[in-house]
């Protein structure tokens, strides 16, 4: 069974660009655009992992990482941030908020996927098998 991943982003770029290398890499990539939009698909969709950008229109991706961790079915599933903040004190607050960890924007091609994975594998063993 392909594995799912749930991508908030609201600049279509980076979507396009975390969507095709997710894609090359076997992963059925759900999309959303905006807060809402993504703590919805979150619940519909549970998917394996989420990659949250922190940068969004309405409310910031800290409010939306605090929302899915309100939500019991998604609680072990992986939140990684996306941000372009170097800032130190930026990963506390990212982790404070419910997120697993967080990858750095601009995405780098050649590491994303081992990226990705080290994050999946956090995920407690549910019996499903490895594809
Ligand atoms: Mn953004």
């Amino acid at each position: 069974m392909k594995r799912t991943i749930l991508v908030i982003e609201d600049n279509e770029q980076n979507l396009y660009l975390a969507t095709f290398l997710l894609e090359q890499s076997g992963f059925t990539v759900v999309a959303a655009r905006s807060e809402p939009e993504g703590i919805t698909a979150a619940a519909r969709f549970q998917p394996d992992l989420i990659l949250l950008d922190i940068q969004l229109p309405q409310m910031d991706g800290y409010a939306v990482a605090r929302e899915l961790r309100q939500n019991p079915a998604l609680r072990d599933v992986p939140v990684v941030a996306v941000t372009s903040y170097a800032m130190v004190g930026d990963r506390e607050r990212t982790l404070e908020a419910g997120c697993n960890g967080y990858i750095e924007k601009p995405i780098n091609p050649d590491t994303f996927r081992t990226e990705i994975d080290n994050y999946l594998k956090v995920r407690p063993v549910g019996g499903e098998a490895q594809s």
